[in-house]
C-alpha cells in the first residue's frame, strides 16, 4: 500500500461509520495565538471540545498537517537520527465530541489495524494510564490482549491535559513491534529507548475537567486520537524506518542522485544528511505554502532554523547551493496532488530556499571553521560560554548555529555563561534598541527582499512568545 492508499483507507473507514470528513486545517492555528504551529489533529477542534463552538457533526475524521519544531512540541533535533520523527508529518485522527467514548474508540482503532489493514494481532502492545483499569478491561474484551501486552504507565505520557484548566484525561497508546532484530524494550522498561517498539497511535480519553479543586468528571466526554501516517506506512510497507517509505525515500533518493560531493565524514546513521534534507524540505515547503516566511522572529525564525539545519547537513557532504530547492520537485511529485497549496507555492518556495542558501553560505562556512579552530574551548563535553559569546559577538555566528554544529558531536554549549555575557554586554552598550538586540544576520536588504516577496501572502501573526521555550535564542 502506498501512503496515499493508507490515508484514503483511514478516511473512508471512519466516514463509513458516520464520521464527518473534515479537511486538514492550515499549519498556522487559527483559534490559538499561543500555539506556534498545528501540532495535532485536535487543534482545529479545540473550541468544539471545550463547548465554545457548535458544529453540525459530533464525530469527525481528518488527516492533519502537523509541524513539531519549536515551542512545546519540538522534535527538530531528533530528525534524521530516529526512524520515526519528522518536523512535518501527517496525523490521522478520529474524534468524538460527546458521542462515543472509550469502548468504541478502542474498537474502531483495533478494527482498523487488524481488519482493514490486516496487521497480525501479535505485533501489538498497548499502554494505559496506571489508574485506568477500565481501558485495560476494554483492551482485553475487544482485542483479547493478554495481561503481558497491556502496560500500565504511571507518567504524564499517558495523561493528556489541555492546560491548567479545561478537558483532560488518560491516554492509551498502541505500539508496534518491529521485531527482535532491532534493539529496544517495551515502553516503561529500561531498554525503552531502542527503536524496536514504535508508538503508532495515541487514543486520548477526555473525561475530566481540570479545576482548581481537582479533576472532575465531564458530562460529555470526548475522544481525540492521533496516528502518524508515516509510522503506519512503515508498518504497511514492511520497513522499520519512516525514511524508507515511498514519499520520503523518493526525496532521499533524488537527493543522493543529485549529490556529487563525496563525504569523508562518518555519520552515525547511513544517509543522515539526505534524511535531514528530505524531511526539512517538506516542512519548509509546507510552512511557506501556508504563509510562513523566513524571518528573524516567531514562526518565521523557526522556519529559518529548519532551512539552516538542512543547509548545514548539506554542507557536510558538499551539496551545491541549489540542492535544497532542487528537492522541491520530488516532493511535489509525491504530495502535490494531495496538497494543491504546495503546487501553488512551488516557485516561491524554490526561490526562497535558494535565497536562504546564498545568504547563509558565508556564515555557515565561517561558523564551522571558527568552531573547528576553537576545540580547545571544550571541557568535559561542554563548549565554553565565553567563547560562544565571542564567536557570536565578533563574527555574528548565531548561538543556535554554534549549538547545532556542536550537538552533532554530542557537545553542549554553556548557555548560562553565554547568557551572562550577553546580559553584561547589553548593560554596557548603548547599541541595543528596545524590543531586541541588533541582529547581525538579518540586515535591511534581507528584510526588504521579504517584504517584497511576501506581499499578497496571508500574514502569519504570532503572539505566543511567552510559550516558547528558548525565547532568548530568537534573533
Ligand atoms: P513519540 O513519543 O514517538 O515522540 P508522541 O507521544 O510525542 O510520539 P503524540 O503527541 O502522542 O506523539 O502524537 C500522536 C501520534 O503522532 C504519535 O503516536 C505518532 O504516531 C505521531 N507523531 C508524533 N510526533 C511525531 C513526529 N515528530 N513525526 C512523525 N510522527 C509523529
Ligand atoms: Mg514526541
Ligand atoms: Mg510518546
Ligand atoms: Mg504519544
Amino acid at each position: 500500500m502506498k501512503t496515499l492508499d493508507i490515508r484514503n483507507a483511514f478516511l473512508e473507514k471512519f466516514q463509513s461509520v458516520g464520521h464527518t470528513g473534515v479537511p486538514s486545517s492550515g499549519l498556522i492555528p487559527e483559534n490559538d495565538p499561543t500555539l506556534l504551529f498545528t501540532t495535532a489533529g485536535m487543534v482545529q477542534f479545540k473550541d468544539i471540545i471545550t463547548g465554545k463552538q457548535k458544529k453540525s457533526y459530533t464525530t469527525a475524521v481528518s488527516c492533519q498537517k502537523c509541524v513539531r519544531a519549536g515551542g512545546k512540541h519540538n522534535d527538530l533535533e531528533q530528525v534524521g537520527y530516529t526512524a520515526r520523527h519528522h518536523t512535518f508529518f501527517e496525523m490521522l485522527g478520529n474524534f468524538s465530541f460527546g458521542e462515543y467514548f472509550k469502548e468504541h474508540a478502542i474498537e474502531y482503532a483495533w478494527d482498523f489495524l487488524t481488519r482493514c489493514l490486516k496487521i497480525p494481532k501479535e505485533k501489538f502492545y498497548v499502554t494505559v494510564y496506571h489508574t485506568d483499569l477500565e481501558a485495560a478491561q476494554f483492551w482485553k474484551k475487544i482485542a483479547g490482549l493478554s495481561d503481558s501486552r497491556i502496560l500500565f504507565i504511571n507518567s504524564q505520557d499517558n495523561f493528556w491535559a489541555m492546560g491548567d484548566s479545561g478537558p483532560c484525561g488518560p491516554c492509551s497508546e498502541i505500539f508496534f513491534d518491529h521485531g527482535a532484530h532491532i534493539p529496544g524494550g517495551l515502553p516503561g522498561t529500561v531498554q525503552q529507548d531502542g527503536p524496536r517498539f514504535v508508538e503508532l497511535w495515541n487514543l486520548v480519553f477526555m473525561q475530566f475537567e481540570r479545576t482548581p479543586k481537582g479533576d472532575i468528571p465531564l458530562t460529555s466526554p470526548c475522544i481525540d486520537t492521533g496516528m502518524g501516517l508515516e509510522r503506519i506506512t512503515s508498518v504497511m510497507q514492511g520497513v522499520h524506518d519512516n525514511f524508507h517509505t515511498d514519499i520520503l525515500y523518493h526525496i532521499v533518493k533524488v537527493s543522493k542522485t543529485l549529490c556529487s560531493g563525496v563525504s569523508s565524514r562518518l555519520f552515525p546513521l547511513k544517509d543522515l544528511p539526505h534524511r535531514v534534507m528530505a524531511d526539512h524540505v517538506r516542512s519548509a515547503s509546507f510552512l511557506m505554502a501556508d504563509g510562513v516566511f523566513p524571518s528573524h522572529e516567531g514562526r518565521g525564525y523557526v522556519l529559518r532554523r529548519i532551512i539552516r539545519r538542512a543547509l548545514r547537513f548539506g554542507s557536510y557532504i558538499g551539496t551545491s547551493l541549489d540542492h535544497l530547492s532542487e528537492l522541491v520537485s520530488p516532493l511535489l511529485e509525491t504530495m502535490g496532488e494531495t496538497y494543491p497549496e504546495l503546487m501553488r507555492a512551488a516557485a516561491l518556495v524554490k526561490k526562497t530556499l535558494l535565497y536562504e542558501a546564498e545568504r547563509f553560505e558565508h556564515t555557515l562556512a565561517q561558523g564551522m571553521r571558527l568552531i573547528e579552530g576553537s576545540k580547545s574551548s571544550i571541557q568535559n563535553g561542554i563548549f565554553s560560554g565565553e567563547k560562544a559569546f565571542q564567536l557570536y559577538d565578533t563574527y555574528g555566528i548565531p548561538i543556535d548555529l554554534i549549538q547545532d554544529i556542536l550537538a552533532d558531536e554530542g557537545i553542549n554549549v554553556d548557555h548560562a555563561t553565554f547568557e551572562l555575557c550577553l546580559e553584561a554586554q547589553k548593560i554596557s552598550s548603548r547599541q541595543y534598541r528596545l524590543g531586541g538586540h541588533v541582529i547581525p544576520l538579518c540586515d535591511e536588504e534581507t528584510e526588504n527582499f521579504w517584504t517584497e516577496i511576501t506581499q499578497g501572502q496571508a500574514p502569519s501573526k504570532f503572539c505566543g512568545y511567552h510559550t516558547l521555550e528558548h525565547t532568548d535564542n530568537i534573533q
